[in-house]
């Protein structure tokens, strides 16, 4: 059995030995190596680029580093990739998507729903900060109650409106309900949140640049 040489992410000791207990093939020279760090006794995974015809895990010595193939430097991370989500959406919401997600992704399904709920809460809220037609006006503590009456003062559009409506109500369910949220409800309420962001923020942002691309050209009138 070889070995490799790496910080452990388990235990965070600098350059550790970690022995090679087993490996599998993922195809195009490339294998994943099941490590176990000899100071934590922690397993972790690295990928690990070979085309000799032995499997990795009988080969002897210094894996990556020494004798054999190549050896990435940063383990493969098991839980979650964030999302790239539009430079439109305000941060502070981007955040709380990308943090649902991550909860998705980690099968946390409760905790996705009520998050996805708070994203909601949030971007609407945001609108009342950042709409000058809204100066003065105080948004309604219920999350419902307030994109109604987003949509009685013509902020936003009866489509917008009923997509908010309906990923509140369904972020409720999540936030309160004593049933389970499953991951069918959690993956529905994603998908409808992010349709939501899309309405607010991306397709406003996506307009405006085209049509300042086009007042540019001569081929639009500044409003
Ligand atoms: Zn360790």
């Amino acid at each position: 059995m070889g070995f490799i040489v790496r910080d452990c992410v388990r235990c965070g000791t600098k350059s550790v030995q970690h022995s090679v207990s087993g490996s599998t093939y993922q195809g195009e020279n490339r294998w994943e190596l099941f490590c176990v760090c000899n100071r934590c006794t922690k397993s972790s995974i690295y990928v690990f680029h070979y085309g000799g015809n032995k499997n990795p895990h009988d080969l002897p010595g210094q894996l990556g580093d020494g004798d054999y193939g190549q050896l990435d430097n940063v383990a493969v991370k098991i839980a979650t990739t964030s999302l790239d989500l539009a430079a439109s959406i305000p941060e502070r919401i981007a955040g709380l998507f990308r943090e649902a997600n991550e909860c998705r992704q980690m099968t946390w399904y409760e905790a996705a729903g009520a998050m996805y709920r708070k994203t909601v809460d949030v971007a609407t809220k945001h609108i009342y900060a950042t709409d000058g037609r809204l100066t003065g006006k105080i948004p309604a503590d219920a999350l419902r109650v307030r994109i109604k009456s987003l949509g009685e003062m013509k902020i936003l559009e009866p489509d917008i409106v009923e997509v908010a409506d309906v990923a509140a109500l369904d972020g409720n369910d999540a936030a309160h309900d004593i049933d389970p949220y499953t991951a069918d409800e959690a993956e529905a309420l994603e998908y409808l949140t992010m349709d939501l962001l899309d309405r607010l923020f991306v397709r406003p942002a996506r307009l405006a640049e085209v049509r300042a691309k086009q007042i540019l050209a001569g081929q639009r009138k500044p409003a």
